[in-house]
C-alpha cells in the first residue's frame, strides 16, 4: 500500500495536523507526526494510522528548539525514510489581549513557535530535497492563517504578525528553491473548530464568529486537510508560491 512518500507533519497530533495525518495515511504517505507535550494525542493517531494498515511514528520535539528539529528530522529519516513532504503546521496563540497589554516574553513565545519552529523546519526540509543537494526534491505546505489579513484586533496580533512572516517566507522560499525540486505553497484557514481557540480563552469563539464568515459556518480540520494534501501531490505540479485561503469566503 505504502509508496515512497514520506510526510513530517508538525504539531501532527491534534486539530488540522492530525486530519492531515489520517489524510495523508490513505493517501498511500508513510506519516511522522511531531508533537511537543501531549503524547497521548500523538499516540492515538498513530494507533488509527496501524489500525488502517499504514505506517506512522510519533516523535516529540519543540519546533522552537534547533536542537529538537534536528532530532526530529533524523529521527523520521532513520525510520521512514527519505522525506518527500513537509507540513510546517506546528503553531500558537496566547490569551486574547490587546498589543498595549503584551509582555515581551509572549512575543517571543509566539514568535519562537510559529516563525523561526517553521523557518528551522523549512530549512532542515530543503537541506535534504534539494536536488543541488543530491535530493530528489519535495513539496512544503506552510500553515499560515487569515488572521495574516484581516490583524486580529483585540485578540491576537502579535499572533496574526507571525502568520504574515509565514507568508512572505512562503513566497521568498518558493522562489529560492523553484528550480530544485522543491514547492513551497501556504494555506490560510479561517475559523476551524480545533482545541486552538481554548488556548485563547475562548473554546466556542468559531460558533461567536461564524456570521461573518459568507458560508455562515465554521470549519472541520479535515476541510484544511484536503487544501494542504492537494498542494502536495502532484495534481498542484505547477503551484509554488501560492497561498490558498480555506475560510469559507472570509
Ligand atoms: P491545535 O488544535 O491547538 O494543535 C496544535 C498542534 O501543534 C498540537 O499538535 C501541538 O502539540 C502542536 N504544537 C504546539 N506547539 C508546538 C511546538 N512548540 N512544537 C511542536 N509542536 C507544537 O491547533 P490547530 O487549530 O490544529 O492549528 C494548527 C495550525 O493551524 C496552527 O499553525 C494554527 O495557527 C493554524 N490555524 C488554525 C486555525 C483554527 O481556526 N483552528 C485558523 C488559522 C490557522 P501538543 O498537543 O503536543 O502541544
Amino acid at each position: 500500500m505504502n509508496s515512497g512518500k514520506v510526510i513530517l507533519i508538525t504539531g501532527g497530533s491534534r486539530g488540522i495536523g492530525a486530519a492531515t495525518a489520517r489524510l495523508s495515511a490513505r493517501a498511500g504517505y508513510r506519516v511522522c507526526i511531531n508533537f511537543h507535550r501531549n503524547a497521548v494525542a500523538a499516540e492515538s493517531v498513530v494507533a488509527e494510522i496501524l489500525d488502517a494498515g499504514g505506517v506512522a511514528i510519533a516523535v516529540q520535539a519543540d519546533v522552537s528548539s534547533e536542537k529538537d528539529v534536528l532530532r526530529l528530522f533524523d529521527t523520521a529519516e532513520d525510520q521512514l525514510g527519505r522525506i518527500t513532504a513537509l507540513v510546517n503546521n506546528a503553531g500558537i496563540l496566547e490569551n486574547q489581549s490587546r498589543l498595549s497589554e503584551m509582555s515581551l516574553e509572549r512575543f517571543q513565545r509566539v514568535f519562537a513557535t510559529n516563525v523561526a519552529g517553521s523557518f528551522l523546519c523549512a530549512r532542515e526540509a530543503v537541506r535534504r530535497m534539494s536536488l543541488k543537494n543530491g535530493g530528489t526534491g519535495g513539496s512544503i505546505v506552510n500553515v499560515s492563517s487569515g488572521a495574516a489579513k484581516h490583524g486580529a484586533p483585540n485578540e491576537y496580533i502579535d499572533y496574526a504578525a507571525s502568520k504574515g512572516a509565514i507568508d512572505t517566507m512562503t513566497i521568498g522560499l518558493a522562489k529560492e528553491v523553484a528550480n530544485e525540486g522543491i514547492r513551497v505553497n501556504a494555506v490560510r484557514p479561517g475559523l476551524i473548530y480545533t482545541g486552538i481557540h481554548a488556548s485563547g480563552g475562548e473554546a466556542g469563539r468559531v460558533d461567536r464568529l461564524r456570521h461573518l464568515v459568507p458560508m455562515q459556518r465554521g470549519g472541520q480540520p479535515e476541510e484544511v486537510a484536503r487544501a494542504i494534501l492537494w498542494l502536495l501531490s502532484e495534481e498542484a505540479s505547477y503551484i509554488t508560491g501560492t497561498l490558498l485561503d480555506v475560510t469559507g469566503g472570509r
